[in-house]
């Protein structure tokens, strides 16, 4: 789940990670009473789950209260990465003498918490890492102590040559990394964390990703989420118990199984095509997980052809094939399926698609591409 910055610089500076002062706007009068309460200059920033706001225009300096107003009015309602802006953030504006990233990602490899830092912030991360690796310090976390403090001073010195300033970025690391731990996060960034000419530390731009499967004991954290910011095809995949995520292409795949779901998009991508989705109907039999599938899938207009690939264990290809049958009579398909079943109740699964005027096939490499090529236009 993705916080707003203004969540995650709340939990950050709960944690004591020095934060300017900032409140929510949802109109350009807000902002400007924001702006006189606390002094200008300001920033006024747009508050969507996406990063580079700032070259996208969402992120403004603004010299006086009446600035903050009209730089606020051009941003809320501004579409950045195909979201809608709905409120601004109005805070405090430092003075910049240099910029750093500090970041803590959950590393699969090493099964730890690694902290990336480097003197090269502000700009993307990943063109950092890409061009001048040399530039990024990783530096991995062991769960069962913590961040040692000489750990967080080697970061801090790293960054910075001047003493002070490493055992200040040292602090900020560890109060980030509890506020990591504490809130369940796969991710939690500061980009840039900012040295004034005063020669203080704060961070201007604080982002956090909260491991869904951190939610359940963490209910203050879950309250967080914000559904009008969110894919809405994601809420609606949340809601009916499926592990849908939406992606760029035009293959519908509505797939049981993490694991062949990632099978099927890579042998979509082998053939020349695109998957529109990653969607796990999981291991139950349950033909409404199905038509709710059909649905979430069928509601994205990119989508050219939909492409089931079920392989029956646990699950009943017979209570998919009813499944597909009920919601294409619920909601007729604009699309052509193809669909590919094999395993528990293939035979009955595959009369009552043919009874039904579907054609089924037990292969897996000649159902995607027949789908690659329906999705292109072609034939099938
Ligand atoms: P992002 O583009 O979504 O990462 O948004 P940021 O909050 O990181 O802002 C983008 C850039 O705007 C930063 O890298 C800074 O250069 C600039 N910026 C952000 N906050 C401030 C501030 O308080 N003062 C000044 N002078 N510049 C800022
Ligand atoms: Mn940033």
């Amino acid at each position: 789940m993705d916080l707003h910055e203004y969540q995650a610089k709340e939990l950050m500076r709960t944690a004591g990670v020095p934060i300017p002062p900032g409140r929510i706007a949802r109109t350009a009068e807000e902002a400007e009473a924001i702006a006189t309460e606390y002094g200008v200059p300001v920033m006024v920033k747009a508050q969507v789950h996406a990063g580079g706001r700032g070259k996208a225009g969402g992120v403004k300096y603004c010299k006086t209260a009446a600035d903050a107003r009209e730089k606020a009015q051009a941003i809320l309602g501004m579409d950045i990465k195909g979201l809608t802006v709905e409120k601004v953030l109005v805070t405090e504006a430092a003075d910049i003498a240099s910029e750093a990233y500090v970041g803590i990602i959950v590393d699969r490899a090493t099964k730890k918490a690694v902290f990336m830092v480097s003197a090269a912030g502000g700009i993307d991360i990943e063109e950092v890492a890409a061009s001048t690796p040399e530039k990024i310090l990783y530096l991995p976390v062991d769960p069962r102590y913590g961040l040692q403090s000489f750990e967080a001073l080697r970061m801090g010195f790293f960054l910075y040559s001047d003493a002070k300033l490493a055992r200040a970025a040292g602090k900020i690391m560890q109060q980030l990394y509890t506020a990591f731990v504490n809130a369940g996060c796969s991710l939690a960034e500061i980009n840039p964390l900012v040295v004034t000419p005063n020669n203080e530390l704060i961070a201007v731009d604080g982002k956090m990703v909260i491991d869904d499967n951190e939610l359940d004991r963490r209910p203050d954290i879950a309250a967080l989420r914000d559904e009008s910011s969110e894919e809405s095809s994601e809420v609606d995949a949340r809601n009916a118990n499926l592990t849908f995520i939406k992606l760029d292409g035009d293959v519908g795949c509505i797939v049981n199984g993490a694991g062949l779901a990632m099978a099927t998009m890579d042998l979509v991508k082998h053939y020349g095509g695109d998957p529109a989705n990653f969607l796990d109907i999981g291991g139950s039999s349950n033909p409404e997980k199905v038509v709710n599938a059909l649905r979430i899938i069928t509601s994205d207009p990119n989508v050219k052809c939909i492409l089931f690939n079920i392989f029956g264990g646990i699950t009943r290809t017979d209570d998919v094939a009813n499944g597909i049958v009920t919601a294409t009579k619920q909601n007729p398909l604009k699309v052509p399926i193809v669909i590919r079943l094999t395993g528990t109740n293939e035979e009955i699964a595959m009369k009552i698609l043919q009874d039904n005027g579907f054609s089924a096939s037990s292969d897996m490499d000649e159902a995607v591409q027949r789908a690659v090529a329906l999705a292109k236009g072609g034939a099938a």
